[in-house]
Order: C-alpha cells, then structure tokens, then sequence
C-alpha cells in the first residue's frame, strides 16, 4: 500500500486563520491516523502578499497545537527544498513548464499589458480576470524563439481547449465536470519567473508524492485546471478534499472582523490550544457517536475523513466557551494556576491574595481566562448593592432576618481569632444549632455582607478567610448599616 503523505502549505501572508488552521489539523489527521507522513510547505511565490513575520506564526502555531510536521524546512526528509521560492530556484517549475509546451499542453505568451488591458473581463470567485483570447499560441516557432532571444517579457500559460469537458473527483463534492471553455488559459509561470500557485502546487504535489490534499473549497473551481496539468503530465491525481466555508454566526463568511478568526486571536481572548484543536476538528467532521471532546491523540486514533461534511461549519463561539470550559474544568490545578495566574495578578494586585486557593476557586467556574475578573473583583473592593439581595426565598430570609443576623455574629467575629475558612466554619455552624436555623439562613446574608454579590466563586467562610478579619468586618459593619437605613 502506498504511504500516505500530506501536507500543510500555507502562503505566508498573516495570520493563521481557523480555517488554515482546519486544514492543517485535518491534513495532520488524515495523514497520523493512518500512519503516514504530514509535511509543511511554504508557498512564497506571490511576493507581493508575502508579511514579514507570517512565517514565524506558522512554525509558532504548528509547535503550539501539536500538529509536529514530519518535513519541512526545518526537517528536510528527501523532497526538499520546502519552501517554493527556494524549489524555483533550482529550476524544477521551468523545466516542468517547458514540458508542458514540448508536448502542446501550455505556451509562451508575450502580449503586454496594454493588450491584455484590451481584452474581456471576467468576474470568477469575486475575482476579475482577463479572458485571455489565445492570441500568443498562434505564433510560429521562429516568432517566439525570435522573442526569446530578443529578451521580450513573457509569461507561459497552460493550454485548454475551448471544445470538450474536464472532469474530477472530489471526495466531499464527488464527480464535477466542466466546460473546457469555462477555464481560463492560465498563467504557470509568470514574467518575473516564478510560478503562481495554481502551477506550483501541482508539480510540488506530486513530486513530494503528496497522496491527499486538504483546503478550502475557494480552489474547487480551479481544480479542473490543476487535473488536466496531472493529466498533461501523466501523473496520478491525488485525493482532494475541499473543505466547505467556515461562517460566523449570521453565516457570513468568517473575518477579521468577527473578532475570532485567528489562531492567536483566540489564544489572547483567554481560549487555550487544546480546546481551541478540539473545537476546530468539529467543525466539518464529527465521528459517528455524539461525542465531542477529543485530545489531539483521540482526534487521531477516531478520525475518518470520509465523515467530513460538505455543509458550511458554523464558528460559534458559545460553544467554543464552553467548550473550553470543560477543559478548565479536566485541568490538573496546578497547570490551571500557572496559566491563570496573569489574570489573577491583574484582577487582584498586591501580595494579599492567596491566589492559588481563588484559582481552585473559580477553575470550574469559568470558560476562558478573561472571566476570572467577574469571579472575584468583589475580593478587591465590595460593590454597590441593593438590600434586595439579602431576601432570599429559599433560604427565608428578608432584610430584617438578616439584619437580625449579622448583628448577632458581628461580636462573634470580632472575637474570632482564627479566620481559616475552617475555623470560621466550626464557629458559625455552632450559632446555627443554637439558633437551630436552617444553614443558609445565617450564612446568605453574611455572604451577601462580604461579597455584595449573588453569585460568588466560594461560601461566606471562605470568602472571610481570603478577604481577612479587617476586612471581613468591615464589610459587615457597612451591611448592617445598609439593613438599618433601609428598615428605619
Ligand atoms: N498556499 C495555499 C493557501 O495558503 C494553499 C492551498 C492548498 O493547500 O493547496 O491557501
């Protein structure tokens, strides 16, 4: 059986969007799964979209998610050069291009642009494109040997009959078949010499003996043209894939804009790596029972990438919050404290905190990092509050209830000495059988007192040993008085 090999080929021009990043794991996944080879390719051919430092994010994002690239630049495996501009220059493109015009499948076109500006446009993928009107291929031998020899600008484009039909498979899309006057003569090689994309990627396929190829289905409609060169050539086609579009939630097309779409992005909204590859893996592919958290090995042993869909994936980010949040919640605590602890130092500054113990506090009760302020900016200072909040159904309790309350355990707090969470506990809980009041009763409006919050990532005690006596009682003093103004 033939080894499967894929690859991650990405043109360096920013950052690595969720759907690149879907195309890498799924290429990583595909190729894992069955025990075979996954390779980086860098595709810097169009210089002119080429950004600084979007090279650098690939390698960082790939590290990051685990998706280990068995080739690549860094890890040369037998087919290198793995970068194009770096393959162009050992000549692989022209001598594959000149083949192509030896056997009247492309030719050397030397129309300038103010002819081609003469010509019809078309509007393909949003696109606008000159229909090239074959004018150059009618030039004898001599006339383009004249032209080459006379150093004229020239590009050479890939030869399509105007007669005829291509077809090609697609796994997620099956059979599609086009008119052969529908496909452009496109450009393989360009005046400066480099070949575009659409050649590169089919000579580079198949001599690093790619056997499947993933990507967004923006390149479904230039497919045909990418088989009849493996045809021209006599080449074996690989397995394509085109994966469908990702959309936000209005089902527009996943942007910038929606504020969510790259890899980064995500990372500095307070998502971590594992749940963000998880999330990504589902979005096209489910495995066959409901199950929906997946490490990256999981991911390899579970997947099938015949179960990909076809329809669009939706990017929700509701879901990828909580998703995150069932990982936070699986999280060893000591790595959720280091992670978190930048987000507890900004919402909690000063050395007073014991912010291990709020960490185990609020790690199950956040999705991402962000949220760990909302869990305890009460700690830092007590927030205006309604007197509202101390009536309480279930717990039975009113204001004057709870006025009754705190003025009771006001004096015990003073003279507590030990305010452990546990110290603080024995003591109340003692109160509570003097009383012989149900727990809430005396413990809801204590904590409504120190935290002047209804939902709180601890019970009262716990919340009094990490604010401290001073503070504790202070909080208390402001709550009675608060219960006296508003009964008076
Ligand atoms: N360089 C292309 C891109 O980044 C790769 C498309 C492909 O995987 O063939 O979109």
């Amino acid at each position: 059986m033939e080894k499967i090999r894929t690859r991650y080929a990405p043109s360096p021009t920013g950052k690595m969007h969720v759907g690149n990043l879907r195309s890498a794991l799924y290429e990583f996944l595909i190729a894992k799964h069955a025990g075979g080879d996954f390779m980086l390719r860098i595709e810097d051919t169009d210089q002119e979209r080429f950004v600084e430092g979007a090279t650098e994010i690939i390698y960082r994002t790939l590290a990051k998610t685990g998706l280990v690239h068995d080739e690549g630049p860094d890890k040369d495996g037998g087919y290198g050069p793995y970068v194009q501009s770096e393959r162009m220059k050992t000549g692989i493109y022209m001598k594959y291009a000149k083949e192509l015009i030896d056997k009247g499948e492309a030719y050397y076109c030397f129309c300038d642009k103010a002819r081609l500006d003469s010509l019809k446009t078309e509007v393909v993928d949003g696109k606008t494109i000159t229909v090239y009107d074959k004018h150059c291929l009618g030039l004898s031998k001599e006339e383009v040997e004249a032209n080459l020899a006379a150093g004229k600008p020239f590009v050479i484009r890939q030869n399509i009959p105007n007669e005829g039909t291509t077809t090609f498979h697609d796994e997620l899309y099956g059979d599609i078949t086009v008119d052969n006057s529908e496909l452009d003569d496109m450009i393989l090689i360009k005046s400066d010499g480099f070949p575009t994309y659409n050649f590169a990627n089919v000579v580079d396929d198949h001599t690093m003996n790619i056997t499947h190829v993933v990507r967004g289905n923006e390149y479904l409609s230039s497919s045909p043209k990418y088989v009849r060169l493996y045809e021209a050539f006599g080449w074996k086609v690989p397995v394509y894939i085109h994966l469908p579009l990702i959309t936000d939630e209005h089902h527009q097309k996943l942007s910038k804009r929606s504020g969510h779409a790259s890899f980064e992005d995500l990372i500095e909204q307070g998502f971590i790596t594992e749940a963000i590859v998880n999330y990504v893996a589902l979005l096209g592919w489910s495995p066959e029972d409901n199950r929906e958290i997946f490490s990256l090995q999981e991911l390899i042993e579970a997947f099938d990438y015949h179960r990909i869909s076809k329809s669009p994936a939706v990017f929700d980010i509701v879901k990828l919050r909580w998703m995150n949040g069932e990982y936070f919640k699986a999280m060893d605590p000591e790595k959720f404290y280091e992670m978190a602890e930048p987000y507890l130092k900004k919402s909690l500054p000063g050395d007073r905190w014991d912010l291990k113990k709020i960490a185990k506090m609020v790690q199950s009760r956040i999705e991402v990092f962000p949220d760990i302020e909302g869990q305890v900016d009460f700690l830092r200072e007590l927030p205006e509050y309604d007197v509202e909040m101390y009536t309480h159904k279930k717990m039975k309790t009113d204001a004057a209830s709870s006025l009754e309350v705190l003025e009771s355990v006001l004096p015990l707090l003073e003279q507590q000495e030990d305010y452990s969470n546990d110290g603080l506990y024995q003591m109340l809980l003692k109160v509570i059988e003097e009383k012989g009041c149900k727990n809430g009763f005396l413990m809801w409006p204590i904590r409504t007192a120190v935290s002047g919050k209804q939902m709180t990532p601890g019970g009262a005690t716990e919340l009094m040993e990490l604010l401290g006596k001073d503070e504790s009682l202070r909080r208390i003093r402001l709550g009675i008085e608060k219960l006296r103004s508003a009964l008076a």
